[in-house]
């Protein structure tokens, strides 16, 4: 099919862009790079071994809109949103602009241009504080932020839409915890500034480029009294947009499934087998609940097995392992030009590489540990130049946003 993926530069979307590619798809990208890199998709096109179409434009621009679907395209899959809760807050009329703005422009376009398929990406966000799990798609929607608000009303724009064009078929997919990386490590998350969300500021306590994890609360009602999340590996959801993609083709209407793994973690649960993947501590430190956390949100995606033929391969240790060789990787770019062979972070890099070598084979770390247990992060902040500690240098690639969506 000749696929439109707005938003592909991003971290899910460089992530399917790679399957779609190695599934035979021809790809065009619309992404304005407001929070990702091209050099992402230059490296999805390595990983894929075939070319994608590249149009650094806006969803909320016609013009962009025309050039991207110029060509014919058969369908699209609508990544592109801005998905920082904290941001949405402060400026919800940004949100409501980009993220229901452009999904109205990019509905017009597609009629204009006769494509009738669409492959939505929505998020737990709009069950907020579910009153049971595991959570079914026919749950009570309930939004506690204006991020969850555009999410809630993209999904009743489309149903409504596809009421009224018979032939439009749209999937919307909720997704739990995207967590992980591409096993190659070319590419991943790569939070700026501070990461809000667990696994990534777990990831960088790890590296040493933060002093600990602050555990927000341990007193919910959960075995070990923190927070309970369905986290899934970034490269099965990107799976399930190749399934939601065949869907579209085989049926009309408009259909939404929950995409997760129906297993909850722990935080504690989470740091340890983070710490198992990687061979490094993670310190953590237990401070007061965040506001607007909930005790536990997890999947039911038997509708997504039943229905799609979807469902999540990866368990914990592969997401934390690839993470983690997604950081290490990472730490590599971090190596200043001044940084002596010998330096923590330099072997850090031979060690990883060492451990994957070429670009061949099987590379995945498979949960064990990258690097050798006495190389304490403590040691990687000691020896990185002052300049180097923090993420804030040019990044490579997915410049994604504090918070998760
Ligand atoms: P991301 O920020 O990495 O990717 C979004 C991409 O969209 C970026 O490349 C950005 O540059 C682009 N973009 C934003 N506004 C645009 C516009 N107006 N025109 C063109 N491009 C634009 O985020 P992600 O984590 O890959 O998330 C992808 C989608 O999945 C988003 O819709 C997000 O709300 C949703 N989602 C994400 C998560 C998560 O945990 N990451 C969870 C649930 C839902
Ligand atoms: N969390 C934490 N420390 C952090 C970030 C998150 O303890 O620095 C906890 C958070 O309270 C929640 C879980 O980790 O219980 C997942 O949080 P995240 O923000 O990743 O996902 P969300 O809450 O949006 O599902």
């Amino acid at each position: 099919m000749n696929l439109l993926v707005t938003g592909g530069a991003g971290y899910i979307g460089s992530h399917t862009c790679v399957l779609l590619l190695e599934a035979g798809h021809d790809v065009t990208v619309l992404d304005n790079l407001c929070n990702s890199s091209a050099i992402a998709l230059d490296r999805v096109q390595q990983l894929a071994g075939k070319p994608l179409r590249f149009i650094e434009g806006d969803v909320r621009n016609r013009d962009d809109l025309d050039k991207a679907f110029a060509g014919g395209i058969d369908a699209v899959i609508h990544f592109a949103a801005l998905k920082a809760v904290g941001e949405s807050c402060a400026q919800p009329l940004d949100y409501f602009d980009n993220n229901i703005g452009g999904t109205i422009g990019l509905m017009q376009a597609m009629e204009q241009h006769g494509v009738d398929r669409l492959v939505f990406s929505s998020s737990a966000t709009v069950y907020g504080q579910a009153d049971t799990v595991p959570v079914k798609e026919d749950a009570p929607l309930r939004v506690t932020n204006p991020y969850g608000r555009t999410k809630l009303v993209m999904e009743q724009l489309i149903q409504d839409w596809c009421t009224a064009r018979p032939s439009v078929s749209a999937v919307l997919l909720r997704y739990f915890n995207p967590v992980g990386a591409h096993p190659s490590g070319k590419i991943g998350e790569n939070p700026r500034g501070e990461p809000n969300n667990l696994m990534p500021y777990v990831a960088q306590v790890a590296a040493g480029v933060r002093p600990f994890l602050r555990v927000f609360g341990n007193d919910y009602p959960t075995p070990d009294g923190t927070g309970i999340r369905d986290y899934l590996h970034v490269m099965d959801l990107a799976e399930a947009h190749a399934k939601a993609l065949e869907y579209t083709v085989a049926r009309t209407g408009c259909d939404v499934f929950n995409l997760g793994t129906g297993r909850g973690y722990s935080v504690l649960e989470m740091v340890a087998a983070f710490e198992r993947a990687s061979g490094r501590a993670v310190p953590c430190e237990i401070q007061p609940r965040r506001q607007g956390d909930i005790a536990e949100l997890t999947a039911d995606p038997s509708r997504a097995r039943n229905v799609l033929g979807w469902e999540a391969r990866y368990d914990l240790d592969a997401m934390c392992g690839d993470a983690w060789w997604w950081q290490s990787m990472e730490s590599c770019d971090l190596v200043s030009p001044e940084s002596q062979p010998g330096t923590m972070v330099t072997t850090l890099c031979r060690t990883a590489q060492a451990r994957h070598p070429g670009e061949g084979g099987d590379p995945r770390p498979s949960g064990k540990p990258i690097l050798n247990v006495d190389d304490q992060p403590s040691a990687v902040e000691k020896r990185l130049p002052p300049s180097r500690k923090c993420f804030t240098t040019a990044k490579p690639v997915n410049d994604v946003a504090e918070d998760r969506g």
